[in-house]
């Protein structure tokens, strides 16, 4: 399904995952193990979790990107692989600082933040973020063991570059 055609987050049963993932996520979809969660989550279409708002951010940026999951995934790849020297700093780094997922991250608590059926285009802004910006970022960012701080990190970076 294209992401402008999702709009509810539903979960589905999978058997392949491994045990240090409770929960993934492909193309609008949550995958996983518990019967519960997944009850739980297809209770209704509402986004009532951060779970929920997290994933549908990613959906409105993947409509941003040509209304696409191989765009989305294609770029998630390509700024994975950039953002690989980072794994020095914590195995987690390259991910959280992809650009994708900073605006979500930063934005996944507010759950009006990806209601609307609207491409997002806040991720854009975040790749401005030079390798270096990210590396003290990171540093930060693991040091305090708290992704609460994320958002001041990233706009501390971003303050001084022309938006
Ligand atoms: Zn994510």
């Amino acid at each position: 399904m294209k992401p402008s055609g999702i709009n509810s987050i539903k979960a589905k049963k999978t058997i392949f995952l491994l045990p240090s993932f409770s929960a993934i996520m492909w193309c609008g979809k949550i995958y996983c193990r518990s019967i519960n969660r997944i009850e739980k989550i297809n209770s209704t279409d509402e986004i009532d979790s951060t779970l929920k708002s997290h994933e549908m951010i990613h959906v409105r940026q993947a409509q941003a990107m040509n209304d696409s999951w191989l765009r989305f995934y294609w770029n998630y790849i390509i700024s994975y692989i950039k953002n690989l020297p980072l794994i020095t700093i914590n195995s987690k780094a390259p991910y959280l600082l992809l650009p994708v997922e900073i605006e979500a991250y930063i934005n996944e608590n507010n759950l009006k933040y990806a209601e609307k059926n609207q491409p997002l285009y806040g991720w854009k802004k975040y790749k401005q973020l030079t390798l270096k910006d990210k590396r003290e970022i990171a540093s930060e960012l693991f040091k305090a063991n708290t992704r609460k701080k994320l958002s001041s990190l990233v706009n501390k970076h971003l303050k001084d570059k022309k938006l």
